[in-house]
C-alpha cells in the first residue's frame, strides 16, 4: 500500500476538544500582526526585569562542573529547590510548610491543569471569581467542569458564594488570585481570604490560591494568605525571574501529594533539572531575589502610574477603573455602555491593543470591560497609547460600528 492509497478517514477527536476556545490574548497579537501597535494586551513581565547574564552565567558555571544537570531528575522536583520554595511560603503563610507538600510544574499553567486531573471530573463545579484569570478558565474548561463566577471580593459575594455552597453537591474546586490580580488588579483583604477558606473547608472544596504577582506590590504590601491547611497554593518564577524558566509550584496538603506527584510523572516525567539548579542556584544567593524585586516594583510603579494618570486625564474622565496597587494590569469600563471589542479594531488602527474583558467573564460577559497591561510598555509609549485609545474611542463614538 502507498502513502496515497491511505484511508482518508480521520478518527473522531475527543469530546473535550469541543472546549477548546482561542486564547483571549493570542487573539489580539493575531489582529495587531503587521500593524506597528503600542501593546498594552500581552501581560508578560518586561524583558529589561529579566536576569539573563547572570543565568548565563550560571548555567556556564554549573556545565563546566560535568554534565550531571543534563540528566532526568525527581518528579516532584530538585529538592533543594523545594525546600527554598518551603521555606519561603513558611514565612509568607506564618506556619511550617513542609518541602514534601511543594510540587514543581512547568510554570503555574501545569499546575492548573494537574489539579484538575487530580480533583475534576466532567460535570463538577469550579467557582471563580467575577471577572477571573483567562488561562485558568481555559483549562476547568477542558475538564469539562461547570464554571460558576461569583464576585470573591465582597461580603455580599460570599454571601452568594455560600448560598451556591451550600446546595451544590458537585463543588470540587474554589480558584482565586487573590493579590494584584489577573484580570482586575484587585487584592482580596485578609477577612475575604480567610472567610473563602473557611468556606472550601466545610463544604469540602479545595481552595485554590493562584499567587503569581504577590511580590510585585508597589505601595502596598499583599495581605498574608489565609493559611488554610487544606488551601493549595500556586507560585511561580515567570514574573520575578523570567517565564522561560517555565518553573511554578503548587504546595499541597498532604492527600494530594502523592497523587499530583504521579500525574506529574505520566505528563513529563519532571521538569529540566539544569533549570531548577539555575533557578535555585540564583535564588539562594543572599540579596539576589529582594535587590531584583526592588528594581522591578520601581519600574512597573512607573509604568502603572503613567497609566492611570493618563487614564484619568482622558475619556472625558468617564473611562471607570480602579488603580491597581501591583501585579501587571487595570481593569476599566467603558463609558455609555461601548462594546470594547468594536473599540479594539479601531483602537488598532490607531496603533495600540489591549484585551477586551469579555473573554475573562465565565458567564455573562461584561463587553464594556477591557483590560489594560501596564508591565511591558515603557512609559512614554504607555501615554501615547491612551491619547490613541482616546482617539479610537472619539471615532467609535462619532461613527459607530454595525
Ligand atoms: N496564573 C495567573 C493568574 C497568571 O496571570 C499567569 C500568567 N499570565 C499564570 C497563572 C501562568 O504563569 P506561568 O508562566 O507560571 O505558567
Amino acid at each position: 500500500m502507498t502513502f496515497t492509497d491511505a484511508p482518508s478517514r480521520l478518527p473522531a477527536l475527543a469530546s473535550r476538544t469541543d472546549q477548546l476556545a482561542d486564547s483571549a490574548v493570542g487573539a489580539v497579537l493575531r489582529l495587531t500582526d503587521g500593524h506597528d501597535v503600542i501593546a498594552l494586551a500581552a501581560g508578560s513581565p518586561a524583558p529589561e526585569t529579566y536576569c539573563h547574564q547572570e543565568f548565563a552565567d550560571v548555567t556556564t558555571r554549573l556545565l563546566s562542573q560535568g554534565g550531571l544537570p543534563l540528566r532526568y531528575g525527581d518528579a516532584s522536583g530538585l529538592p533543594e529547590l523545594r525546600s527554598w520554595i518551603a521555606a519561603r511560603e513558611s514565612a509568607g503563610l506564618g506556619r511550617p510548610v513542609d518541602a514534601g507538600q511543594v510540587l514543581l510544574t512547568h510554570g503555574s499553567q501545569q499546575g492548573l491543569d494537574l489539579l484538575c486531573k487530580a480533583l475534576l471530573d466532567p460535570g463538577d463545579v469550579v467557582f471563580v471569581d467575577r471577572p477571573s484569570y483567562v488561562g485558568a478558565l481555559q483549562v476547568f474548561r477542558l475538564f469539562q467542569a461547570r464554571v460558576v463566577d461569583i464576585p470573591l471580593g465582597s461580603d455580599e459575594g460570599l454571601d452568594r458564594l455560600e448560598a451556591a455552597l451550600s446546595v451544590e453537591e458537585r463543588a470540587k474546586i474554589i480558584y482565586v488570585v487573590p493579590t494584584f490580580a489577573n484580570p482586575t488588579g484587585a487584592t482580596l483583604d485578609t477577612a475575604h481570604r480567610r472567610r473563602l477558606a473557611a468556606l472550601a473547608q466545610r463544604y469540602g472544596c479545595v481552595l485554590v490560591e493562584d499567587d503569581p504577582y504577590r511580590d510585585l506590590g508597589y505601595d502596598t504590601v499583599a495581605p498574608r494568605p489565609a493559611a488554610a491547611a487544606s488551601a493549595v497554593r500556586m507560585g511561580t518564577f515567570s514574573k520575578v525571574l523570567f517565564p522561560a524558566a517555565r518553573l511554578g509550584h503548587l504546595v499541597v496538603p498532604p492527600f494530594l501529594t502523592d497523587v499530583l506527584m504521579k500525574f506529574k510523572q505520566a505528563a513529563d516525567l519532571g521538569n529540566s533539572l539544569l533549570m531548577q539548579q539555575v533557578v535555585h542556584e540564583l535564588v539562594q544567593e543572599p540579596g539576589f531575589l529582594a535587590t531584583r524585586l526592588e528594581r522591578s516594583r520601581h519600574l512597573y510603579r512607573k509604568r502603572r502610574d503613567a497609566l492611570v494618570s493618563a487614564l484619568a486625564g482622558s475619556f472625558e474622565g468617564a473611562l471607570e477603573f480602579a488603580v491597581p496597587h501591583g501585579g501587571f494590569f487595570v481593569w476599566a469600563r467603558l463609558p455609555g455602555g461601548a462594546d470594547a471589542t468594536e473599540l479594539l479594531a479601531a483602537a488598532v488602527e490607531e496603533g495600540v491593543s489591549f484585551v477586551p474583558g469579555t473573554d475573562f467573564y465565565a458567564t455573562e460577559p461584561d463587553p464594556s470591560t477591557l483590560r489594560l497591561s501596564f508591565s511591558c510598555t515603557r512609559a512614554e509609549d504607555i501615554v501615547e497609547g491612551v491619547a490613541r485609545l482616546e482617539r479610537a474611542w472619539r471615532t467609535l463614538r462619532e461613527e459607530p460600528r454595525s
